[in-house]
């Protein structure tokens, strides 16, 4: 007998229609010899509902009160299934936040789960009950009884957090779409179903704007192993996977403070190639990575900016001993890449011994501090970093070779982390290198002109921000230096949600001004387009087919940044589409259907 923990989100139960449908299919599960906890949102759009009339009321309502409002939506939810499920024969009984015993942090309108007490529930289970679950909702000690929620979309989080607590063996996610799919249908109508996703591309995707599963969701599910599946509650489909390594036993305490970071990793095989001043036009990218991966070179991050006088610099890493082979393609192709603008030569340097220091984990979404004690413990340890690279599991720093060690037992002191080990992939030939594409039309780029290349540099800008609670992405140091009063001087670039772009720029520009280094630059007007995929690692020439079908659209790239698991492309915000729409395409992802997006 297996324990199911299933969660419905609104549009499944925006009806009393909706409901007896989901108390049948809760039944059917039951009757096939499983023990069911449901956990359900609020009916429909009635959380909106309910945020509208406090807004009609208080124009900064007080946060205790609104989660006192917010949480009687799925209150409504969780009585009425109940009596559905009892009206049809089947034992049940609905539970509060407060009734389970859902602990979460003090915070109101935001809080993180921190463990779940589960006897009551079990007690109920052993009786055959059915037990239906407000999800979304918790409070703040057993004691306080404060009622708090998780943000909005936290049913899922509750949800997941529940089987965890319960070891389920499964946690099924039912919405109104069929699973997790390619692309987002509303720009691509062809966009096609998942079988199976990791949830380390999952978190990518869902930080990338894919809504279908909160990220927290994805993030304990991805820390506690719990098998979880994203299926429509109108249809009998399978669904999408979501897969998650069999992880270590962790404690079923502060559920969602578990240490953001759970590994350190480092590669010390590793070179970078960099080509300077090359032009900053479309098709550029293209056709070096094209003659790259002609070579069958497997380059790991790459890295492009845009600087001033129209031209580009790209970096990329590979591994040592396919270095010489880099380099010749490299060099061969840079005076064909003249820029004719500019007056100066493009220019290969080569730097033979780097090394990747990463740090890995799931929990660092929204916590830009993270990326920023990491940056500020290698700047403590004396090490300048080369090249940075960002996602949403994992910042790697390219460093000196011989700073290798330092960096390393010195982030697995601040991160408290005992061993180390060498970036291990495991991905099976079958891994798809592409799994999906997303297209982010919400962030901002930020450049800030000539900031002095020494250690602590990356830790001042980014722990600046991480105060601030701005998260940054696409972080991009150029890698043509200048001497400015007899000090070495990049460009940093990075992308940043365009909520926070100004409030960013501020605090930037400031510090600039205090360090003398040049201006901050914003652009409001970019799109950010990235592919993901595990099984990218070990397939040269994904990179260059993202690129060529861009430039067979004459889509300029403006900055390029890469993870192990990603390739993000900024362009221009009107070509921002399209690029999704080529990229899809390119990698043969559509389906002969058109999906039809529920209204
Ligand atoms: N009802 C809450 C919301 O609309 C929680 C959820 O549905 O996940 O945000
Ligand atoms: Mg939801």
């Amino acid at each position: 007998m297996a324990l199911i923990v299933q969660k419905y989100g609104g549009t499944s139960v925006g009806s009393v229609e909706r409901i007896q449908a989901v108390a049948d299919r809760v039944s059917k599960t039951i009757q096939i010899g499983n023990s069911v906890v449901v956990v359900v949102s609020a009916m429909g759009k009635t959380t909106d509902g309910l945020v509208k009339l406090a807004h009609d009321i208080s124009k900064n309502p007080n946060r205790r009160e609104m989660d006192m409002l917010l949480s009687t939506g799925e209150q409504v939810t969780i009585a009425l299934l109940s009596m559905a499920l009892q009206e049809i024969g089947q034992p049940a009984i609905s539970m509060t936040g407060a009734q389970v015993g859902i602990v979460t942090e003090a915070h109101h309108s935001r809080a993180r789960i921190l463990h779940i007490e589960t006897q009551r529930l079990k007690k109920h289970l052993n009786a055959g009950k059915v037990v239906v679950v407000a999800g979304f909702q918790g409070i703040s000690s057993t004691e306080d009884l404060e009622i708090t929620t998780l943000g909005r979309g936290g049913s899922d989080t509750s949800a997941v957090a529940l089987a965890a607590a319960l070891k389920a063996d499964v946690c099924e996610i039912y919405t109104d779409v069929p699973g997790i799919l390619t692309t987002d249908p509303r720009i691509v109508p062809e966009a096609q179903l998942m079988t199976e996703i990791t949830s380390d591309e999952m978190l990518e995707l869902a930080s990338l704007g894919a809504k279908v599963l909160h990220p927290r969701a994805v993030e304990i599910a991805r820390n506690y192993g719990v098998p979880l599946v994203v299926r429509s509650s109108w249809t009998d489909q399978p669904g999408t996977y979501v897969t998650s390594p069999q992880g270590r036993e962790r404690e079923l305490v502060n559920l969602e403070l578990a240490r953001p970071v759970d590994a350190i990793e480092f590669d010390l095989d590793q070179g970078k190639v960099s080509l300077l001043r090359i032009p900053d036009r479309p098709g550029v990218a293209a056709r070096l990575f094209n003659e790259i991966a002609d070579q069958d070179v497997d380059v790991d991050l790459i890295i492009q900016s845009i600087h001033e006088g129209n031209s580009n610099d790209i970096a990329f890493t590979v591994n040592m001993p396919i270095l010489n082979r880099a380099e010749a393609v490299a060099s061969a192709i840079a005076p064909a890449l003249r820029n004719h603008v500019d007056a100066d030569e493009a220019e290969v340097l080569v730097e033979k011994n780097t090394a990747k220091v990463s740090i890995a984990g799931a929990g660092m979404i929204g916590r830009p501090g993270v990326a920023a004690k990491m940056f500020q413990t290698l700047a403590d340890a004396g090490v300048n970093i080369q090249m940075i690279s960002t996602s949403e599991v994992k910042v790697s720093c390219v460093v000196d070779a011989e700073d290798c060690d330092r960096s390393i037992s010195a982030l697995c002191n601040a991160f408290e982390i005992n061993s180390s080990h060498t970036a291990i992939v495991n991905t099976s030939p079958e891994t798809p290198g592409v799994r999906g594409v997303a297209l982010d039309m919400n962030q901002a780029r930020l450049a800030i002109r000539q900031v002095a290349d020494k250690p602590g540099m990356a830790a001042k800008l980014f722990g600046l921000l991480a105060e601030k609670n701005i998260s940054i992405d696409m972080i991009i140091q150029s890698q043509r230096c200048r001497l400015v009063n007899g000090e070495a001087r990049r460009d940093i670039a990075f992308t940043v949600a365009k909520i926070d772009a100004v409030n960013a720029q501020e605090k930037l520009t400031q510090v600039a001004r205090e360090m003398g280094w040049g201006e901050v630059i914003l652009d409001n007007d970019i799109a950010k387009v990235s592919i993901v995929g595990s099984g990218m690692v070990g397939h040269p020439g994904i990179a260059a087919k993202m690129f060529t079908a861009l430039a067979a659209e004459k889509i300029n790239i403006q900055m390029i940044a890469t993870s192990e698991i990603k390739v993000s492309c900024v362009v221009s915000q009107n070509e921002g589409v399209k690029a999704l729409q080529v990229i899809h395409a390119a990698f043969e992802l559509a389906g002969n259907e058109k999906f039809v997006v529920p209204a």
